[in-house]
Formats: C-alpha cells, structure tokens, sequence
C-alpha cells in the first residue's frame, strides 16, 4: 500500500490532535504544524498528499497560504476548515484554488469521506470500493451500480458525480461544490453538466428499479434521497 501523507495546519490544538488521531486509524501518515508560516514552508516541501488548512492561524492566515502554495505552483490538494460559514470564504477559498471546504464544526466521519474523495482525484484509495445508500451499492473500481440482482456500467464523469452523492448520504451537496470537485471549477457551464449528468443517473437509477431518486434542491444542489 502507498504511503498516503497529510499536512494539518491548524492552531486549535485539541481539533488538531482529534482529526490527526481519527486520519492516523484510516492509515494516512499526518504530520500537524499550528503555526501559519511554518505550516507553509512545510507544505512547500511538497512531500504531502493532502493539506487540510485552517484559515485564522498565528503569522499567516490560510488563505493567504493557499495562496503563496498556488502561486509557487505547488499543486497538492487542500481542503480549507473554515469556522465560518460565510459564502464569501467558500467562495475565496475555491477561487483561490482549495479543491473542498468543510465548514466547523463536523463529524470526522464527514472529514475522512471528504479527503478520501479529493485524494481518489490522483490516488486510488483501497478501502473506497465500494459505497452503499439504500438499495444501491457502487463498485469504484469495476464502475457497476448494483440494486437487487440488476447491475449497470456507469464511467467517467458520471461515476464521480455519484460517487460525491453517495459519500454524502441524503446531505445535500451543493452543486457548485460537485462542478468543482468533477471539473475543476464552477461556472454555469458546469452547472449545466452537473444537471446532464444527473439527467443520466436518474435514467440508469430508473433501468434499475432502484428506491434511490436524486432530489434537485431548487438553487443550493443536489441529494439522494429513498422513496419508500
Ligand atoms: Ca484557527
């Protein structure tokens, strides 16, 4: 198995330590820096898979981090941890090229499906295979959905799209979150993908009699939802 590494930066010391302890039993190797311009020096290394980055931090503030990293065309993936909820460092953090935000406070369990879908971009993560809601299951590696003892082929776009769905449940993702996380940035055009694609699913989720619909939420996004 690949070494997978991740750089925390993040001055709370006891979230710190928590998200370290919870990535260390996924079997990611971590390393923790609480200061703003060490944690940049130690992601300049380049050594990490991942950064997970706070945004006020002592010396150097996160966003201007993510900058400096993109502009020294470091390209590791970075997940901003925001205490705000505030479009506005959403917004900042994406344009600025951070590939995902989670919002504080958040499940750990929310945290590790969240890395494991940035880093599925450029590792294949083993324990990933296979991801399940309701009646539907989906192979990551062979690209099958499977629902009963029906099973479809489903690839590329497509298949990311669902599996961002299925790794958040019935939570609602925000589309311009899966245009970002599918074509590297939101604009309209790839919201109007995002619908295609979603235009697809239902119609192989319907093949399959599957009880799963994707439920449109009127100008946030999108979620999966059970019929019973
Ligand atoms: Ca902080």
């Amino acid at each position: 198995m690949i070494e997978i590494k991740i750089l925390i930066i993040e001055d709370e010391y006891g979230l710190a330590d928590a998200i370290a302890e919870t990535l260390k039993k996924e079997n990611f190797t971590v390393k923790i820096e609480t200061d703003g311009e060490r944690g940049e020096d130690e992601a300049l290394t380049d050594m990490y898979d991942l950064i997970l980055l706070d945004i006020m931090l002592p010396n150097r503030d996160g966003f201007k981090i993510l900058k400096n990293l993109r502009q020294a065309k470091n390209k590791t993936p970075i997940i901003i941890l925001t205490a705000k909820s505030e479009i506005y460092d959403k917004l900042n953090g994406l344009e600025n090229g951070a590939d995902d935000y989670i919002t504080k406070p958040f499940h750990m369990k929310e945290l590790v499906a969240r890395v494991k879908v940035v880093l599925k971009r450029g590792i294949n993560i083993e324990d990933t295979n296979i991801l399940q809601y309701s009646d539907l299951t989906l192979d990551v590696k062979t690209g099958k959905i499977i629902c009963g003892n029906s099973e479809i082929s489903i690839n590329g776009k497509e298949q990311e799209l669902l599996e961002v769905l299925l790794l958040n449940k019935s939570n609602i993702v925000d589309r311009e979150v899966l245009a970002n996380k599918i074509w590297g940035y939101d604009s309209e055009a790839e919201y109007n993908n995002v619908e295609v694609y979603v235009s697809f699913l239902r119609k192989k989720l319907k093949i399959l009699q599957s009880k799963v619909k994707i439920k449109a939420v009127r100008g946030i996004g999108y979620k999966l939802e059970e019929i019973k």
